[in-house]
């Protein structure tokens, strides 16, 4: 053995925007890269990572300080140390911005919170055949239950139909017996049941994803067109990992909406996998994040952050619905979950499923370049077709004055309903009216604190910003000309073509899904219980009626305003709104009855409502590529965005103008901007975009560093960065 004289040192990531920091590894401690450990940070403790970079062997010993504990907690793997560094370098985010996300529950550190559970005494009276007099019934149901098997008191109870005061009497007189154990595990999901009979063309598909399982790397776009069964496909590639001993992550968009999903899983695998979404309590959290951890789940289907959970044996991920721009994060650390789940796929060695009805322009750009591999289904399940869809010109067939829904499209609605069945409007917005404004003067009403203006919401009796959460009520006056109750409503939202709705279908069964209305997974998954059991003729929703569901009996989808995605002039709107309303589209004539789809349009010569029409989307994408590629927009060019803010105008607009006066250019690099943003005010604080385009192989994240690095920002201006920008705004 050596003798050193300098102490054992090491680096320890910590979870803020500091560091990574050296420490001195005290005698008694031993500890390895992943290892939690506490550590002294200024007057407090923090808990970091052990890093795998070494420590500076020069660092005096007297600026090193001990650290103070190592944590039990299963350790970081090295794959997610990876990732980890990998993201930060990436986004050019501080490491511990990036760590934190990977240490999202500090309660999962701590040792495992054990809980009370109950068996039956051995000096309890027996339930079973109790002597008389000795049990009222409820007691005995207890005990009976308690008999079956150990549980907490309150399961006990609810299993017997007791209430928690005759549970506690119960235990109270010492017929229980009480011991402490961690929560027991949810029983694992089973491979081994029986699978749906897939189709030649899914059994095909599904035949190359599970071939996948097991042979390291690999990433495989499963394009299939909506309803054709993609989620049955990849089931069995989840199957394959489960049996090979991999845990398997599923990234859904929108975890909230997966009822149906989950149903699915369920009836495939006999249990429910386990959950990661926001609303899951703390307690909960901690534990999923635990059993992650030591494998003891093994298929876990969850919204983005998801991904930097503390898998210990990924065998497979998926993400599906790959486009939906809900992957992109886009505050604290700007990342987008698919990508970086393809980075994770790749340090942990293992495949990555992405699928999608409509796959991103980058993924099949992908594909094309032969980097991702792809399996398609061209037709739907069960011999459905795909919905016919037709364009409502509505410079020829407009509504009535005031109102939104046109003369065919309300004929397609009662024809409909007299055939008994299910109609769905989309509208992308929410509320009543997008804009409220005084009839006597022309003024607007607009949210104090950002450029944008108010939405009245009739549900909630007050206007809204959906920006920034400012919410007032309507005023009495107009606060320019003090016109009394002068103002009117422009422009329809949900709210109001539901209005419309109920006015020409007074008999119908109408609801409103919108998040208003949708409040939690609960909410969610009654709307499609109801919807599924033709307890609705008439759903009305944004988005989140889009995506996903699976409504036999819906035929008729109306979108009421299919120009709404295309205004703004995002790079990607063109792509967007055709993704969304395909979408849409999608949820007629799953089942047995033909759907058909009525958009109502005033640009039936744009190339996104062609498409639709024609379903031709080859040729709408080959369009797509073909001009983002004229212009070297992404995946053909490279973008980072940087917003400055800050609540004094002129000194954003000073601070904008120095960093744009040394911004880099030359033939490979571009820096449009600082222009005001189109969100010029967001919370009252003033905004400037620069935008940076680079060819496809320049290193962007080297161009953009060294650029910032020139120029120190004032405390009060804030900058922040988005490499691969989603947002323009
Ligand atoms: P997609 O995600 O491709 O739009 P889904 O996976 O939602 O399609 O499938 C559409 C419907 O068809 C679902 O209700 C699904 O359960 C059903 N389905 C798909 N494939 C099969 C199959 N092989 N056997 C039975 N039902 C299937
Ligand atoms: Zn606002």
């Amino acid at each position: 053995m050596v003798e050193s004289s300098a102490s054992m040192r090491v680096r320890v990531a910590l979870p803020l925007p500091l560091g990574p920091y050296d420490y001195r590894v005290p005698a008694h401690l031993s500890v390895a890269p992943g290892d939690f450990v506490r550590v002294p940070l200024g007057r407090n403790y923090v808990v970091g990572v052990v890093w795998d970079e070494a420590a500076d062997a020069e660092l005096p010993e007297a600026k090193l300080k001990d650290i103070e504990a190592r944590l039990e907690a299963p350790p970081m793997a090295a794959p997610l140390r990876k990732l980890v560094a990998w993201v930060a370098a990436y986004t050019l985010a501080p490491l511990g911005n990036v760590l934190r996300m990977a240490m999202s529950v500090p309660e999962a550190l701590a040792p495992p919170r054990l809980i009370a559970f109950y068996r039956l005494a051995s000096d309890a009276p027996d339930p079973h055949s109790p002597e008389p007099g000795i049990l009222t019934a409820a007691r005995r149901r207890l005990l009976l239950e308690a008999s079956a098997g150990a549980r907490p008191l309150a399961e006990l109870a609810r299993a017997a139909q007791v209430s928690p005061a005759v549970a506690k009497g119960v235990a109270d007189k010492g017929w229980l017996a009480r011991f402490e154990a961690e929560p027991d595990a949810d029983p694992a999901p089973d491979a081994s049941r029986p699978r749906a009979v897939l189709s030649e063309a899914q059994d095909d598909a599904a035949r190359v994803l599970a071939a996948a399982v097991g042979n390291g790397f690999s990433v495989t776009l499963l394009d299939g067109v909506t309803g054709s069964g993609k989620t049955e496909v990849y089931f069995e590639a989840v199957a394959a990992a489960l049996a090979a001993g991999r845990q398997v992550l599923v990234l859904l968009p929108e975890i909230a909406m997966s009822a149906q999903w989950l149903a699915r899983f369920a009836s495939r695998f006999g249990v429910a996998p386990a959950a990661w979404h926001s609303e899951l309590g703390r307690t909960a959290r901690a534990r999923v994040w635990r059993d992650v951890a030591v494998g003891r789940v093994r298929v876990l289907v969850g919204a983005r952050s998801a991904l930097f959970l503390p898998f210990c044996e990924l065998g497979l991920i998926v993400v599906d619905e790959e486009h939906e721009q809900a992957f992109k994060q886009e505050d604290g650390a700007i990342y987008h979950a698919r990508d970086m789940a393809v980075v994770r796929a790749r340090l942990e060695a293992c495949p990555i499923v992405l699928a999608s009805a409509t796959p991103s322009l980058e993924t099949l750009e992908n594909v094309a370049r032969g980097r991702y591999a792809c399996v398609a289904l061209p037709a739907r399940h069960g011999g459905a077709a795909l919905p016919d869809v037709s364009l409502v010109d509505l410079r020829r067939h407009p509504p009535p004055r005031q109102s939104f829904l046109s003369p065919p499209l309300r004929e397609a609605l009662t024809q409909t309903l007299a055939a008994g069945e299910q109609a769905m409007l989309f509208l992308n917005r929410r509320g009543y009216a997008p804009l409220t404004l005084c009839r006597a003067c022309g003024h607007r009403l607009q949210c104090p604190r950002c450029t944008a203006w108010l939405v009245e919401h009739r549900l909630y009796g007050r206007l809204q910003c959906h920006h920034c959460g400012y919410a007032a009520p309507l005023p009495k006056t107009c606060p320019a000309c003090l016109a009394e109750d002068s103002f009117v409503a422009c422009g329809p939202g949900v709210e109001r073509v539901a209005e419309e709705a109920r006015a020409l279908f007074p008999d119908a069964r109408i609801e409103l899904m919108t998040s208003d209305t949708v409040t939690g997974p609960a909410a969610a998954e009654e709307f499609v219980r109801r919807m599924t059991a033709r307890e609705i003729d008439i759903l009305i929703g944004t988005q989140i009626v889009a995506k996903g569901h699976h409504f036999p009996l819906l035929t008729l989808v109306g979108i009421v305003d299919a120009d709404l995605g295309l205004a703004g002039g995002d790079l990607r709107a063109g792509e967007r709104s055709w993704q969304l309303l395909h979408q849409v589209a999608g949820r007629a004539g799953r089942a047995a009855h033909a759907g058909r789809v009525l958009l109502q349009t005033h640009m039936p010569d744009h190339a996104v409502m062609k498409a639709l029409a024609a379903g031709d989307r080859d040729k709408f994408l080959a369009a797509e590529r073909a001009d983002r590629e004229r212009h070297g927009w992404p995946p053909f060019g490279r973008l980072a965005a940087i917003v400055l803010s800050g609540e004094d105008e002129a000194l954003v607009d000073r601070v904008a103008r120095r960093l744009g006066a040394t911004a880099p250019q030359g033939p490979n690099v571009k820096v449009l901007g600082p222009a005001p943003a189109a969100m010029a005010i967001l919370r009252g604080r003033h905004r400037r975009r620069l935008l940076v385009k680079t060819r496809r192989d320049a290193n962007l994240q080297a161009i953009v560093a060294d650029w910032l690095a020139q120029t120190k920002l004032p405390n009060n201006v804030r900058l922040q960065l988005d490499i691969d920008p989603y947002s323009f705004l």
